[in-house]
């Protein structure tokens, strides 16, 4: 869990039901924002070399390519706030409905760059459940070839968190917060509502 006094603040205003759409995309674009430096803290470098105005200078390069995988539709909502200090990335996009009766996600997209394999895959939705398309996406994800996964989430909560661990425990979870748990809709309480709804002001 990222603990920082920022994403404290940010998080208490995204989950204000007074908070506009408005307001809410851009605090969601800052808790992406923030969440990134967590999410890549065990990227592996690559030595290169750089010319500064006086001389020569031994640095730093992503040693592999970065593949962004948002959950639709809420993960678009993480994008802006993922790119505004990721570099260079492609995208992988995984479309993914909640059966409203059996609370199961049902895949209707799925489109990956075909270099998936050889890239670090970062699968952003605001929020973590029951687990349940948070697993399926990072299913989907290794069946069309991805070898090394992390899922960044704002919201999560204890029951989500486990499916995840027990379904992939080589993906690590980077999440703002951990709620107590799930009302009898799958909704997080206290969590933040329906984070779609909220970032397109489709309530
Ligand atoms: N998806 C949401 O947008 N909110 C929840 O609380 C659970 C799933």
């Amino acid at each position: 869990m990222v603990e920082h006094p920022l994403v404290r603040v940010k998080l208490t205003q995204l989950r204000d039901a007074q908070t506009s759409s408005r307001e809410f995309r851009s605090r969601l674009s800052e808790l992406a924002t923030l969440l990134v430096y967590e999410v890549t803290r065990d990227f592996i470098t690559k030595p290169c070399t750089v010319r500064t105005p006086l001389a020569e200078c031994a640095g730093h390069m992503l040693a592999r390519p970065l593949v962004v995988a948002p959950i639709l539709r809420a993960g678009l909502g993480m994008i802006e706030g993922l790119l505004r200090i990721l570099p260079e990335v492609s995208f992988a996009h995984i479309g993914m409905f909640r059966n409203e009766e059996t609370h199961r996600p049902e895949r209707y997209y799925f489109k990956a760059p075909a270099h998936l394999a050889a890239a670090d895959v970062i699968i952003c939705d605001p929020m973590l459940a029951t687990g349940w398309s948070a697993t399926a996406a990072i299913t989907q994800l290794k069946e069309a070839g991805a070898t090394s996964l992390r899922f960044a989430c704002v919201v999560s909560c204890p029951v989500g968190i486990a499916q995840v661990r027990e379904a992939h425990p080589d993906v690590p979870v980077v999440t703002a917060c951990i709620d107590p748990g799930l009302d009898e809709r799958a909704y997080i309480v206290p969590g933040l509502g329906d984070a779609g709804d909220r970032f397109f002001g489709t309530q």
